[in-house]
């Protein structure tokens, strides 16, 4: 599941991908052979949805929107989707 490194098949790390993300997508070097990764446009796109799209589509599901229900979405959702980021994100070589 978790990208490896093209060159030496290294397995990036959750905490290695989740840590980028939260950097703002900043480039992930090897942990093995120290190669640089960026993360692919598209993947970037798709973190962007995930993130925002079940919360905008539960939201729009649990109408009339209660305060209640935006918070809860937000405090499950993100959550859940911030830990399943790293493994769905891809990076190709920079
Ligand atoms: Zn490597």
């Amino acid at each position: 599941m978790m990208q490896r490194c093209e060159i030496c098949q290294t397995s990036f790390t959750w905490k290695q991908v989740s840590k980028s993300l939260w950097l703002a997508y900043k480039p992930i070097a090897c942990p093995a052979c120290g190669k640089l990764y960026k993360v692919q446009f598209l993947s970037r796109i798709l973190a962007s949805v995930l993130l925002v799209g079940p919360i905008f589509a539960f939201s729009s599901f649990a109408y009339p929107i209660s305060t209640y229900a935006l918070i809860f979405s937000v405090l499950v959702l993100f959550p859940v989707i911030s830990l399943l980021l790293p493994y769905i994100l891809r990076y190709r070589l920079a």
